[in-house]
């Protein structure tokens, strides 16, 4: 069993809710489902995220106005 990473990436694709680009973000899914709030890489404005995990797997995201 060596070698197997414990934190288990995801990258989460994101479009900003103020100026409607879209960034990625790496996100660690061995949590399970996560909310919290990220900064815009574009315009440095917050939004708050929204992440549905089920065993691993990203099953729905979804992004408000801060
Ligand atoms: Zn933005």
């Amino acid at each position: 069993m060596a070698g197997f990473p414990e934190v288990m990436q995801e990258s989460l694709s994101l479009i900003c809710p103020h100026c409607g680009e879209s960034f990625g973000l790496a996100l660690d899914v061995s949590e399970g489902s996560a909310e919290f709030t990220v900064d815009c890489e574009v315009c440095c404005r917050p939004m708050l995220v929204c992440v549905r995990i089920n065993d691993g797997e990203i099953e729905g995201v979804e992004v408000v106005e801060e």
